[in-house]
Protein backbone atom coordinates (compact mmCIF):
# COMPACT_ATOMS: atom_id res chain seq x y z
CA UNK A 1 0.00 0.00 0.00
CA UNK A 2 1.60 3.78 -0.90
CA UNK A 3 1.57 5.83 1.98
CA UNK A 4 -0.49 8.85 1.44
CA UNK A 5 -1.04 12.66 3.70
CA UNK A 6 -3.84 13.23 5.84
CA UNK A 7 -5.72 16.00 6.53
CA UNK A 8 -8.87 16.86 7.61
CA UNK A 9 -11.46 19.91 7.78
CA UNK A 10 -14.75 20.94 9.21
CA UNK A 11 -16.15 22.98 5.97
CA UNK A 12 -16.78 21.62 2.38
CA UNK A 13 -15.61 24.36 0.64
CA UNK A 14 -11.87 23.84 2.21
CA UNK A 15 -12.12 20.20 1.69
CA UNK A 16 -13.16 21.49 -2.20
CA UNK A 17 -10.14 23.53 -2.56
CA UNK A 18 -7.73 20.37 -0.60
CA UNK A 19 -9.15 17.95 -3.25
CA UNK A 20 -9.15 20.03 -6.46
CA UNK A 21 -5.59 21.43 -5.60
CA UNK A 22 -4.31 17.62 -5.93
CA UNK A 23 -4.87 15.41 -8.78
CA UNK A 24 -4.40 12.42 -6.63
CA UNK A 25 -6.20 13.54 -3.53
CA UNK A 26 -9.95 12.38 -2.69
CA UNK A 27 -12.19 12.58 0.34
CA UNK A 28 -12.82 10.35 3.07
CA UNK A 29 -15.94 10.27 5.52
CA UNK A 30 -16.60 6.48 7.05
CA UNK A 31 -14.05 5.22 5.07
CA UNK A 32 -15.94 1.66 5.14
CA UNK A 33 -14.88 1.89 1.05
CA UNK A 34 -12.01 3.86 0.56
CA UNK A 35 -9.67 1.71 2.77
CA UNK A 36 -10.71 -1.37 1.23
CA UNK A 37 -10.25 0.05 -2.14
CA UNK A 38 -6.77 1.40 -0.95
CA UNK A 39 -5.52 -1.90 0.87
CA UNK A 40 -6.48 -3.70 -2.40
CA UNK A 41 -4.57 -1.69 -4.65
CA UNK A 42 -7.30 -0.70 -6.37
CA UNK A 43 -7.05 2.90 -5.57
CA UNK A 44 -3.24 5.17 -5.01
CA UNK A 45 -4.36 8.66 -3.47
CA UNK A 46 -1.50 10.83 -2.69
CA UNK A 47 -4.04 12.69 -0.06
CA UNK A 48 -6.91 11.92 2.35
CA UNK A 49 -9.29 14.66 3.06
CA UNK A 50 -11.18 13.62 5.97
CA UNK A 51 -14.77 15.44 6.12
CA UNK A 52 -16.31 13.72 8.92
CA UNK A 53 -16.27 17.08 10.79
CA UNK A 54 -18.07 18.71 7.93
CA UNK A 55 -21.55 19.82 9.02
CA UNK A 56 -23.64 17.66 6.28
CA UNK A 57 -25.78 15.57 8.16
CA UNK A 58 -29.48 17.14 8.34
CA UNK A 59 -31.97 14.64 7.47
CA UNK A 60 -35.63 17.07 6.67
CA UNK A 61 -38.63 17.18 4.71
CA UNK A 62 -39.21 20.67 3.37
CA UNK A 63 -41.97 21.39 1.39
CA UNK A 64 -42.74 18.12 0.39
CA UNK A 65 -39.07 17.25 -0.64
CA UNK A 66 -36.84 15.35 1.35
CA UNK A 67 -33.22 16.61 1.83
CA UNK A 68 -30.48 14.11 3.27
CA UNK A 69 -26.84 15.41 3.95
CA UNK A 70 -23.92 13.37 2.45
CA UNK A 71 -22.55 13.20 5.80
CA UNK A 72 -25.88 11.15 7.42
CA UNK A 73 -25.06 7.91 8.57
CA UNK A 74 -26.99 4.99 6.14
CA UNK A 75 -28.58 3.43 9.58
CA UNK A 76 -29.92 7.43 10.28
CA UNK A 77 -31.26 7.45 7.44
CA UNK A 78 -32.71 4.39 6.91
CA UNK A 79 -34.82 4.48 10.76
CA UNK A 80 -36.13 8.11 9.99
CA UNK A 81 -39.36 8.44 10.38
CA UNK A 82 -39.72 10.86 7.78
CA UNK A 83 -38.15 7.72 5.49
CA UNK A 84 -39.60 5.20 6.77
CA UNK A 85 -43.48 6.43 5.99
CA UNK A 86 -42.79 8.50 2.69
CA UNK A 87 -39.94 6.97 0.86
CA UNK A 88 -40.21 3.19 2.33
CA UNK A 89 -38.01 2.02 -0.38
CA UNK A 90 -34.51 4.00 0.73
CA UNK A 91 -35.14 2.98 4.16
CA UNK A 92 -36.09 -1.01 2.59
CA UNK A 93 -32.73 -0.62 0.01
CA UNK A 94 -30.37 1.13 3.15
CA UNK A 95 -31.46 -2.05 5.65
CA UNK A 96 -30.72 -4.66 3.04
CA UNK A 97 -27.39 -3.67 2.73
CA UNK A 98 -24.02 -3.92 4.12
CA UNK A 99 -23.77 -4.88 7.86
CA UNK A 100 -25.00 -3.44 11.22
CA UNK A 101 -21.65 -1.67 11.70
CA UNK A 102 -21.06 -0.37 8.29
CA UNK A 103 -24.79 1.23 8.43
CA UNK A 104 -23.48 2.89 11.57
CA UNK A 105 -20.36 4.21 9.92
CA UNK A 106 -20.81 4.26 6.06
CA UNK A 107 -22.01 7.80 4.91
CA UNK A 108 -24.99 8.88 2.21
CA UNK A 109 -22.51 10.33 -0.05
CA UNK A 110 -19.77 7.56 0.50
CA UNK A 111 -22.53 4.81 -0.52
CA UNK A 112 -22.91 6.30 -3.80
CA UNK A 113 -19.84 6.62 -4.38
CA UNK A 114 -18.75 2.80 -3.71
CA UNK A 115 -16.93 1.52 -6.60
CA UNK A 116 -17.90 -2.06 -8.63
CA UNK A 117 -17.42 -5.38 -6.94
CA UNK A 118 -16.01 -7.06 -9.58
CA UNK A 119 -13.38 -9.51 -8.92
CA UNK A 120 -10.62 -8.48 -11.45
CA UNK A 121 -11.01 -4.90 -10.33
CA UNK A 122 -10.29 -5.31 -6.66
CA UNK A 123 -7.64 -7.79 -7.81
CA UNK A 124 -4.64 -6.20 -8.39
CA UNK A 125 -2.81 -8.71 -10.42
CA UNK A 126 -5.67 -9.03 -12.96
CA UNK A 127 -5.93 -6.32 -16.01
CA UNK A 128 -8.62 -4.23 -15.98
CA UNK A 129 -10.12 -1.48 -18.05
CA UNK A 130 -11.59 0.15 -15.01
CA UNK A 131 -8.70 0.34 -12.62
CA UNK A 132 -6.11 0.30 -15.68
CA UNK A 133 -7.69 2.26 -18.66
CA UNK A 134 -6.63 -0.19 -21.61
CA UNK A 135 -5.51 -3.15 -19.84
CA UNK A 136 -8.24 -5.40 -20.80
CA UNK A 137 -11.26 -6.97 -19.62
CA UNK A 138 -10.91 -10.79 -18.25
CA UNK A 139 -14.61 -11.05 -17.26
CA UNK A 140 -16.02 -10.50 -20.79
CA UNK A 141 -14.60 -14.36 -21.17
CA UNK A 142 -13.64 -15.11 -17.38
CA UNK A 143 -16.24 -15.38 -14.38
CA UNK A 144 -18.67 -13.04 -15.11
CA UNK A 145 -21.83 -14.62 -12.76
CA UNK A 146 -21.97 -10.99 -11.50
CA UNK A 147 -21.52 -8.86 -14.15
CA UNK A 148 -24.00 -7.15 -16.46
CA UNK A 149 -26.82 -8.30 -19.29
CA UNK A 150 -27.69 -4.41 -20.06
CA UNK A 151 -25.30 -1.36 -20.40
CA UNK A 152 -21.95 -3.15 -20.72
CA UNK A 153 -19.47 -2.31 -23.56
CA UNK A 154 -16.69 -4.68 -24.89
CA UNK A 155 -14.20 -2.62 -22.28
CA UNK A 156 -16.46 -3.23 -19.16
CA UNK A 157 -19.52 -5.70 -18.11
CA UNK A 158 -18.96 -4.50 -14.39
CA UNK A 159 -22.13 -3.37 -12.17
CA UNK A 160 -22.99 -0.64 -9.39
CA UNK A 161 -23.26 -1.83 -6.18
CA UNK A 162 -25.17 0.89 -4.13
CA UNK A 163 -28.84 -0.44 -3.31
CA UNK A 164 -29.39 3.31 -2.49
CA UNK A 165 -28.72 4.72 -5.80
CA UNK A 166 -31.44 1.96 -7.60
CA UNK A 167 -34.25 3.22 -4.58
CA UNK A 168 -33.04 6.68 -5.36
CA UNK A 169 -33.22 6.56 -9.43
CA UNK A 170 -36.89 5.41 -8.58
CA UNK A 171 -37.61 8.26 -6.27
CA UNK A 172 -35.81 10.46 -9.28
CA UNK A 173 -33.55 11.64 -6.65
CA UNK A 174 -31.05 14.61 -7.66
CA UNK A 175 -27.54 14.54 -6.15
CA UNK A 176 -26.18 18.47 -4.64
CA UNK A 177 -22.57 18.69 -5.12
CA UNK A 178 -20.30 21.32 -4.46
CA UNK A 179 -16.91 22.27 -6.50
CA UNK A 180 -14.33 24.82 -7.07
CA UNK A 181 -16.77 26.49 -8.96
CA UNK A 182 -19.79 26.44 -6.85
CA UNK A 183 -22.89 24.22 -6.78
CA UNK A 184 -24.73 22.43 -8.81
CA UNK A 185 -27.37 19.66 -9.09
CA UNK A 186 -26.98 16.34 -10.65
CA UNK A 187 -30.17 14.35 -11.34
CA UNK A 188 -29.15 10.85 -10.24
CA UNK A 189 -30.49 9.84 -14.17
CA UNK A 190 -27.53 11.50 -14.99
CA UNK A 191 -25.22 11.16 -12.25
CA UNK A 192 -23.82 7.25 -12.78
CA UNK A 193 -22.16 7.05 -16.68
CA UNK A 194 -22.06 3.92 -18.91
CA UNK A 195 -18.85 2.56 -19.17
CA UNK A 196 -18.64 2.89 -23.47
CA UNK A 197 -14.83 3.47 -23.88
CA UNK A 198 -13.92 4.94 -20.61
CA UNK A 199 -14.91 2.62 -17.78
CA UNK A 200 -12.58 3.85 -15.47
CA UNK A 201 -15.07 7.40 -15.74
CA UNK A 202 -18.06 6.30 -13.16
CA UNK A 203 -20.05 9.54 -12.37
CA UNK A 204 -20.60 13.25 -13.50
CA UNK A 205 -18.37 14.31 -11.09
CA UNK A 206 -15.78 16.10 -11.51
CA UNK A 207 -12.22 15.81 -10.09
CA UNK A 208 -12.55 18.19 -6.46
CA UNK A 209 -16.55 17.96 -6.36
CA UNK A 210 -17.87 16.31 -3.04
CA UNK A 211 -21.33 15.29 -2.80
CA UNK A 212 -23.31 17.63 -0.19
CA UNK A 213 -26.76 15.53 -0.23
CA UNK A 214 -29.17 14.71 -1.74
CA UNK A 215 -32.95 15.52 -2.89
CA UNK A 216 -35.99 13.57 -2.94
CA UNK A 217 -38.98 14.15 -4.62
CA UNK A 218 -42.22 12.98 -2.25
CA UNK A 219 -45.19 11.98 -4.06
CA UNK A 220 -48.01 9.13 -3.49
CA UNK A 221 -45.53 6.80 -5.65
CA UNK A 222 -43.02 7.15 -3.38
CA UNK A 223 -45.29 6.87 0.25
CA UNK A 224 -45.90 3.70 -1.94
CA UNK A 225 -42.53 2.07 -2.85
CA UNK A 226 -40.70 -0.98 -2.20
CA UNK A 227 -37.19 -2.55 -2.54
CA UNK A 228 -36.66 -6.52 -2.98
CA UNK A 229 -32.94 -7.81 -3.04
CA UNK A 230 -32.01 -11.08 -4.44
CA UNK A 231 -28.61 -12.17 -2.80
CA UNK A 232 -26.17 -15.62 -2.36
CA UNK A 233 -27.06 -15.46 1.53
CA UNK A 234 -29.24 -13.01 3.64
CA UNK A 235 -26.70 -10.41 5.17
CA UNK A 236 -23.62 -8.37 4.25
CA UNK A 237 -23.99 -9.19 0.58
CA UNK A 238 -24.37 -7.56 -2.58
CA UNK A 239 -27.62 -7.67 -4.67
CA UNK A 240 -27.56 -10.46 -7.44
CA UNK A 241 -30.56 -8.46 -8.96
CA UNK A 242 -32.44 -5.68 -7.25
CA UNK A 243 -35.47 -3.87 -8.37
CA UNK A 244 -36.98 -0.66 -6.82
CA UNK A 245 -40.09 0.08 -7.36
CA UNK A 246 -42.58 3.04 -6.59
CA UNK A 247 -46.59 2.87 -8.01
CA UNK A 248 -49.84 4.79 -7.70
CA UNK A 249 -52.83 3.43 -8.49
CA UNK A 250 -56.00 4.87 -9.59
CA UNK A 251 -58.62 2.12 -9.08
CA UNK A 252 -57.08 -1.20 -10.79
CA UNK A 253 -55.55 0.71 -13.34
CA UNK A 254 -51.62 2.19 -12.69
CA UNK A 255 -51.43 5.66 -13.03
CA UNK A 256 -48.04 6.46 -11.91
CA UNK A 257 -45.05 3.99 -11.59
CA UNK A 258 -40.95 4.26 -11.80
CA UNK A 259 -38.59 1.15 -11.62
CA UNK A 260 -35.02 0.57 -10.86
CA UNK A 261 -32.83 -2.22 -11.27
CA UNK A 262 -30.08 -3.39 -9.54
CA UNK A 263 -27.51 -6.19 -9.98
CA UNK A 264 -28.02 -5.64 -13.90
CA UNK A 265 -26.27 -2.88 -15.94
CA UNK A 266 -22.71 -0.68 -14.68
CA UNK A 267 -25.63 1.78 -13.24
CA UNK A 268 -29.08 1.59 -11.49
CA UNK A 269 -30.71 0.41 -14.59
CA UNK A 270 -34.11 2.68 -15.56
CA UNK A 271 -36.42 0.91 -18.32
CA UNK A 272 -38.60 3.08 -19.95
CA UNK A 273 -40.38 0.46 -21.88
CA UNK A 274 -41.19 -1.81 -18.65
CA UNK A 275 -42.85 1.57 -17.15
CA UNK A 276 -44.86 2.16 -20.40
CA UNK A 277 -46.06 -1.75 -20.26
CA UNK A 278 -47.43 -1.02 -16.87
CA UNK A 279 -48.75 3.38 -17.42
CA UNK A 280 -52.73 3.21 -17.24
CA UNK A 281 -53.00 -0.52 -17.34
CA UNK A 282 -54.89 -2.67 -14.65
CA UNK A 283 -51.97 -4.92 -13.18
CA UNK A 284 -52.79 -8.10 -13.95
CA UNK A 285 -50.61 -10.96 -14.60
CA UNK A 286 -50.49 -10.57 -18.39
CA UNK A 287 -49.69 -6.67 -18.07
CA UNK A 288 -47.00 -7.40 -15.65
CA UNK A 289 -45.82 -10.20 -17.61
CA UNK A 290 -45.39 -8.01 -20.55
CA UNK A 291 -43.54 -4.88 -18.51
CA UNK A 292 -41.14 -8.26 -17.68
CA UNK A 293 -40.71 -8.74 -21.17
CA UNK A 294 -40.21 -4.95 -22.07
CA UNK A 295 -37.35 -5.03 -19.48
CA UNK A 296 -35.25 -8.20 -20.61
CA UNK A 297 -35.88 -7.26 -23.93
CA UNK A 298 -32.33 -6.65 -25.67
CA UNK A 299 -30.56 -7.83 -22.46
CA UNK A 300 -27.07 -9.23 -23.35
CA UNK A 301 -26.35 -12.07 -21.06
CA UNK A 302 -22.66 -13.48 -20.48
CA UNK A 303 -21.40 -17.38 -20.09
CA UNK A 304 -22.33 -17.43 -16.73
CA UNK A 305 -25.10 -15.17 -15.55
CA UNK A 306 -28.03 -16.03 -18.26
CA UNK A 307 -30.08 -16.74 -15.22
CA UNK A 308 -30.45 -13.32 -14.03
CA UNK A 309 -32.31 -12.63 -17.09
CA UNK A 310 -35.32 -14.68 -15.84
CA UNK A 311 -33.93 -13.65 -12.12
CA UNK A 312 -35.24 -10.00 -12.78
CA UNK A 313 -38.13 -10.67 -14.71
CA UNK A 314 -39.68 -12.87 -11.96
CA UNK A 315 -38.21 -9.88 -9.43
CA UNK A 316 -40.22 -7.80 -10.75
CA UNK A 317 -43.23 -9.61 -10.87
CA UNK A 318 -42.87 -10.32 -7.35
CA UNK A 319 -42.78 -6.57 -6.13
CA UNK A 320 -45.37 -5.60 -8.03
CA UNK A 321 -47.67 -8.08 -7.52
CA UNK A 322 -46.97 -7.30 -3.55
CA UNK A 323 -47.35 -3.18 -4.35
CA UNK A 324 -50.38 -4.11 -6.38
CA UNK A 325 -51.74 -5.71 -3.37
CA UNK A 326 -50.84 -3.52 -0.60
CA UNK A 327 -53.11 -0.60 -2.00
FE1 LIG B 1 -12.50 -4.32 -14.88
FE2 LIG B 1 -14.96 -3.77 -15.68
FE3 LIG B 1 -13.73 -5.79 -16.75
FE4 LIG B 1 -14.44 -5.91 -14.17
S1 LIG B 1 -15.82 -5.83 -15.91
S2 LIG B 1 -12.48 -6.53 -15.10
S3 LIG B 1 -14.23 -3.76 -13.59
S4 LIG B 1 -13.09 -3.64 -16.92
Amino acid sequence: MKPFDYTRTARASEAVRLVAARPGATFVAGGTELLNLVRDRALAPDLVVDINQVPLSGIELRDGTLHVGAMARMREVAEHPVVRSGFPVMSEALLASASPQIRNRASIGGNLMQRTRCWYYRDAGSPCNKREPGSGCPAITGQNRWHAIHGGSRHCIAVHPSDLAVALSALQATVVVLGPRGERSIPLKDFYLLPGTTPHKETALRHGELITGVTVPGSRSARHSRYLKLRDRAAFEFAVVSVAAALTMEGSEVSDVHLAFGGIAPRPWRSAEAEAALRGRPLTDSTIASAAQALVSGAQPREHNTFKVELVRRALADILTDLGGRR
